[in-house]
């Protein structure tokens, strides 16, 4: 079996899959780690149960999980895990593809820990957890940069002094790199048609936002950069905004870097502009009663998006399709329905009836015909990372009896 684990600076989402990555036998999320009110939901096949608990650390995050896993109602037997996929946020341009975890990878990942500071620290923590309980599997590491990394560099250069790239390495990383692979080659087979012949523009709408130029199986411009707040706006973060305003905050406003740093990270975006959360959901009912903020951050929101599918149609000088995906891409028509309204100049049209139809399957939004496909595909990171690691495990053994 393969576990694989996606450790946030408070949370731990699991998910346990057959040798062949292909069917989930049990997940669960453990949140709100590192505080007295703990909680752990897990779910294997009928069995269902939610605990809340302190959970003081990491450490007991992994103890938890594995007691859950081997609990008499899951019925897993944990020596029968043999492969470990574990997410990393920032592997930097020293990964270009998912790896096989040893010192060596240890000390890379730490390396990036000052372009990381919340997140690679908690992956690392969740790699050595879970070494030392499974001394034995193949432990992998699967990047949210390393898909990004055949961005050309016209794409990952910024326009700001030559050196700043060359000598301390800034440039842009682009995340979200696993969703947009996963959701690129399912929206290939979704179109019977090869990955290397396709120009896709994949729009993972989450509670944080990539959109990904994709040109014939290559991420060539994710929206997100060095950071994760350029690009389009988020639940909580800014996305593209003029950098001189940082300036005017600091001098003007007396606003430090910490407060700054909270403004563009936690109060901006949809948070920021409509005033009723960070949850699309919120967002649409405010809208609908009324409320000219909300009515004000959904058209922010899809017109950011609907701007960098303009862009990116530029860039690849062509799009095959616009792929919807993550929680507002798979879920709301109406977020569908606005970004696909400025975009009948590229070909694109939307087959209304399609795009309001509830579905979890991936599955064409577009009118039969239409010169730009409009699609929705159904994220799975988690999937991604359990092939990965399956395919790791195969090439391990295969090298072994070589
Ligand atoms: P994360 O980036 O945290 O993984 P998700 O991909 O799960 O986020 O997306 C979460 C967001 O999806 C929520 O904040 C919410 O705005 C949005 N969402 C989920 N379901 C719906 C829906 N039915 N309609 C509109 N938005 C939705």
């Amino acid at each position: 079996m393969i576990l694989t684990l996606n450790c946030g600076s408070s949370s731990l989402k699991y998910q346990l899959f057959d040798g062949c990555a292909e069917r989930v036998l049990a997940k669960g999320l453990v949140s709100r780690i590192g505080e007295t009110r703990g909680r752990i939901e897990h779910r294997a096949g009928a069995f269902a149960e939610t605990r809340d608990l302190a959970i003081p650390d990491h450490a007991a995050a992994v103890t938890l999980l594995l007691e859950m896993l081997g609990h008499a109602a899951s019925g897993f037997d944990l020596a029968a895990i043999d492969g470990v996929g574990h997410r990393v946020v920032h592997g930097g341009d020293a990964f270009c593809e998912s790896v096989t975890i040893d010192e060596g990878v240890i000390a890379e990942i730490e390396a990036w820990v000052p372009f990381a500071p919340l997140h690679n620290p908690a992956n690392l923590i969740g790699i050595r957890e879970a070494m030392a309980v499974f001394p034995n599997a193949t432990h992998t590491a699967v990047f949210d940069t390393a898909f990004h990394q055949t961005m050309p560099p016209e794409a990952y250069v910024y326009p700001l002094p030559w050196e700043l790239y060359a000598r301390n390495g800034i440039r842009r990383f682009g995340f979200h790199g696993t969703s947009c692979r996963w959701v690129a080659g399912e929206a290939a087979t979704l179109l019977g048609r090869p990955l290397d012949e396709l120009k896709l523009i994949v729009c993972h709408l989450g509670n944080g936002c990539t959109i990904d130029a994709i040109e014939y199986g290559r991420s060539i411009d994710p929206s997100l950069g060095f950071g994760t707040v350029s690009g389009v706006m988020m639940g909580t973060r800014s996305g593209d905004f003029d950098p001189v305003l940082i300036l005017h905050l600091a001098r003007s406003l007396g606003m430090d870097l910490d407060a700054i740093d909270r403004l563009i990270h936690k109060q901006s975006g949809l948070v920021g502009i409509a005033g009723v959360g960070n949850d699309m959901r919120d967002v649409i009912e405010g809208m609908e009663a009324g409320n000219p903020r909300c009515r004000l951050a959904f058209a922010m929101f899809c017109r950011m998006v609907r701007k960098y599918v303009g862009a990116y149609a530029a860039v690849m000088d062509g799009v095959d399709a616009v792929v919807f995906t993550a929680g507002i891409g798979e879920n709301c028509a109406r977020v569908r329905a606005e970004i696909c309204r400025g975009l009948s100049h590229l070909g694109l049209a939307l087959d209304e009836r399609a795009n309001e139809e509830p579905s979890a399957a991936a599955r064409s939004i577009g009118r039969a015909g239409a010169a730009v496909a409009a699609l929705v595909v159904p994220t799975d990171e988690e999937r991604m990372i359990a092939l990965d690691t399956s395919a790791l495990m195969r090439a391990g053994q295969e090298g072994l009896a070589a």
